[in-house]
């Protein structure tokens, strides 16, 4: 049976190079889920950390005005 992801999932599922949605799974890397983005081509692990560090940083360049 094909395991079909819910919707919410797919949306978390987002490029973080291009912020696209054609991201598929790729297998794992350090046991931890890896997606490939069909838009860009470039793969991404889930849980990477530039992101959060790039909010942190946006947060605080807003708080600077
Ligand atoms: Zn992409």
């Amino acid at each position: 049976m094909l395991y079909l992801p819910k919707k919410s999932e797919v949306e978390m599922n987002r490029c973080k190079h291009c912020v696209g949605s054609k991201c598929v799974k790729n297998g794992f890397a350090n046991e931890k889920q890896r997606y490939k983005c069909k838009d860009c081509g470039k793969s991404y692990r889930d849980g990477d950390l530039r992101e959060k560090y790039s909010i942190e940083r946006k947060l605080s360049v807003i708080s600077m005005y």
